[in-house]
């Protein structure tokens, strides 16, 4: 069992230390959130004063912050993490950020010696609590070696990606492509809809046919057609139309630096910013139906 620093313990972090715990590692947490410290002290974790004091001592060091400034803040600088590590130490970054500040983080660390992975992960917060998020990760094949022996106690898929920034680039990838098949699927469910095909009927026929894709299969946005959608539920997440936002402009970053020509994943981060900015940041992204729904065609 190893020794795991866990930084930042939000909705997706915690119940992510939380299996390290139950999967008998010793981990010690640090979160500006004195309440979320207490709750995994409760679940057997011991809590530092600080970032740098909770990463003394230890094989593993693991962050699920929401943002690349965050990252590059704590690892990096004078007074960042990397510079108090030893070159043993494993450093495992979670969150979903941007590709630049990734590799930039994977230089530093790679000059001090140090492997250092990034590894966002997906799937929301019920992935993360029943340890089945699949990983996608960025760093070294040694790297990746060491942090597939912790990262199987909170995931079940674990690829690795390629170098130091790849993990967000699959990130990227995915999310980008997850965006354009779920307004196409309410496109087509819609148009079916209102030539009086019952959209129950009409996704067992696309899922039979070429159409098939995840968000008809898991994920269907039409209400009623799938009891454990979020459609279903009216629309409560799920995955939120704040996160689609976040995560497709990551993607449209990367897209401008590698000069793609896009033009199906711009419009997807266009319709998803104007629904995000109509009052449904809280929403489910399958809820991007309703928004079809109640505008008019030019
Ligand atoms: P969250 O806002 O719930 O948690 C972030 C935590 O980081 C908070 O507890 C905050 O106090 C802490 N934090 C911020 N700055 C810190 C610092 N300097 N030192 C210590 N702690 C600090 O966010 P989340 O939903 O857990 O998401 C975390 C990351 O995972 C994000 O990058 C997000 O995009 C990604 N993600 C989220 C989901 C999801 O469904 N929530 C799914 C996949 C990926």
């Amino acid at each position: 069992m190893a020794a795991v620093a866990f930084i930042g313990l939000g909705n997706m972090g915690g119940p992510m230390a939380s299996n390290l715990i139950n999967a008998g590692h010793a981990v010690v947490v640090f979160d500006l959130s004195q309440a979320a410290c207490d709750r995994l002290q409760v679940q057997g974790a011991s809590v530092a004063g600080s970032a740098v004091e909770a990463v003394a001592r230890v094989d593993y060091v693991i962050s699920m912050l929401p943002a690349g400034k965050h990252v590059a803040e704590i690892y990096l600088g004078d007074n960042g993490l990397l510079s108090t590590l030893g070159a043993s130490v494993t450093v495992l970054d979670c969150s979903t950020i941007d590709a630049a500040t990734a590799r930039r983080v994977g230089e530093a660390a790679a000059e001090l010696g140090i492997g250092f992975m990034d590894a966002p992960v997906s799937g929301g917060v019920a992935a993360a609590a029943a340890g089945t998020l699949a990983f996608m990760c960025g760093g070294g094949a040694d790297t990746f070696e060491k942090a597939r022996v912790i990262l199987k106690d909170v995931g079940k898929n674990i690829f690795h990606a390629g170098p130091a920034g790849a993990g967000q680039v699959a990130k990227g990838c995915n999310n980008m492509l997850l965006a354009i098949h779920m307004i196409g699927t309410c496109e087509a469910l819609e148009m079916g809809a209102r030539n009086g095909l019952d959209p129950k009927i009409l996704s067992e026929i696309m899922l039979a046919s070429s159409a098939r894709n995840w968000s008809l299969e898991v994920y269907n946005p039409y209400p009623g057609v799938m009891d454990t959608a979020p459609a279903s539920d009216d629309y409560q997440p799920g995955f939120m139309v704040d996160l689609m936002v976040k995560d497709l402009g990551l993607a449209m970053e990367i897209a401008q630096q590698c000069d793609i020509d896009n033009a199906m994943g711009q419009l997807a981060a266009e319709l998803y910013g104007q629904h995000q900015r109509s009052g449904n940041g809280k929403r489910d992204f399958s809820s991007i139906l309703q928004k079809l729904q109640n505008e008019v065609a030019p």
